[in-house]
């Protein structure tokens, strides 16, 4: 029993809570965003979560309501159909993909085939919150590398945490919070200095959202580093988080090490099947995501003429690095039927409905006045 643990003494029933690892205490648990709260004669919205906010596709819905049909039998282990219509579409080999409960469980498939008390893993702060939960869950040692004051990855600093003991870094672009994407010759730069053992992990939830010039283009980094890895989901530009589909990309030998951690059956026929028709809607989804990216840039160039400090914004969310002042932007938004998501270090805002974010603007220009009077 773990005497050092408060929480041990405040209730009769812990006496008998069982002994639990130690590695637990040493990340939060994974905080979802919230839903908005409801106030009298205001639309909610919930720009909490990086959903998509445009309505499913017709076609994804039907493939949903065609596949609705015998629960008793188990899925397609190998999710053929959907592996075969990936492989058509990236022009890659069913030898390198895998498809997983969401990116989600791929990136607890990917700590458990490359970590434990032995290792370390390097990853940006703050970045995806899901990586110190996988990470610590194993009980591997943790380098959080600060982020630039830009909200970029310092690539620099990340390949200077490199040990021996180095076994899995993880990169995210566009980075979620913070919005900015990774050059593609700054990666390959820091591929080129990360020995080769070591696997990388390039989570790309978020990559049809982004337009930058020069940005990291994985399928080509994929094809030059037999140590990287793509994180991609369905659940952001293809709007299917709901039905949790993600799949890696990466060259035969890591395929081989993730199918032996990831769940059995763990994705449904149902999934299966919309995420199929997702893919084969490829244009119409990557023209959506076209449109979500111009919400994004002209909301953020608003933000920026009130004189907010916004990073580069290449996802589906805008980041203000609000430090103290953000628990108070957000109880504003909460305030107007809007759910944000506060992380301490700043309140991350998914862009949504056009209404939305002319209410985000508002609260915003009066949160200026209030708190940042000259
Ligand atoms: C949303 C997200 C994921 C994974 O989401 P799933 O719904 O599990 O596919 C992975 N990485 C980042 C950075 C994300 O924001």
């Amino acid at each position: 029993m773990n005497d050092s643990d408060p929480a041990a003494t405040d209730s009769a029933s812990s006496a008998a809570a069982p002994r639990l690892r130690s590695a637990l205490d040493t990340f939060p648990p994974y905080i979802p965003g919230k839903p908005p709260r409801k106030v009298e004669g205001l639309e909610s919205f919930k720009l909490s979560s990086n959903e998509n906010f445009l309505p499913p596709l017709p076609a994804v819905l039907d493939a949903m309501v065609a596949h609705a049909t015998n629960p008793a039998l188990y899925p397609d282990d190998a999710a053929l159909a959907l592996r075969q219509g990936l492989a058509d579409r990236l022009g890659v080999g069913l030898d390198q993909l895998v498809v997983t409960t969401g990116a989600s469980e791929l990136l607890v498939a990917l700590t458990q085939i490359t970590s434990d008390v032995t290792t370390e893993a390097i990853y940006p702060w703050p970045s995806f919150e899901m990586y110190p939960q996988t990470t610590g869950l194993v009980g591997s040692t943790r380098h959080e590398v600060p982020l630039t004051p830009e909200g970029r990855h310092d690539l620099d600093a990340m390949a200077a945490a490199i040990t021996d003991r180095t076994s899995l870094i993880i990169l995210c672009s566009p980075n979620n919070p913070t919005g900015p994407v990774l050059r593609d010759d700054e990666v390959r730069a820091f591929l080129d200095k990360v020995p080769s053992h070591v696997l990388v992990a390039l989570d790309e939830a978020y990559w049809e959202f982004a337009t930058a010039p020069g940005r990291a283009d994985g399928l080509s980094l994929v094809r030059d580093y037999p140590n990287l890895v793509l994180v991609r989901t369905f659940s952001k530009a293809h709007g299917l988080a709901g039905l949790r589909v993600g799949y890696a990309v990466a060259h035969p030998p890591v395929i081989e090490g993730l199918l032996k951690a990831v769940i059995p059956f763990g994705v449904t026929d149902l999934s299966q099947a919309a995420a199929l028709e997702s893919l084969s809607h490829w244009d119409e989804v990557l023209d959506r995501a076209a449109r979500i990216a111009q919400s994004r840039d002209a909301f953020a160039a608003a933000l920026r003429e009130q004189g907010c400090d916004v990073p580069e914004a290449q996802a589906n969310y805008v980041w203000l690095p609000l430090g103290g002042k953000s628990s108070a932007f957000e109880d504003a938004c909460v305030e107007q039927a809007v759910a944000v998501r506060n992380l301490g270090a700043g309140v991350r805002i998914s862009i949504g409905e056009d209404e939305a974010l002319a209410r985000v603007l508002e609260i915003a220009e009066r949160f200026r006045v209030e708190h940042f009077a000259e």
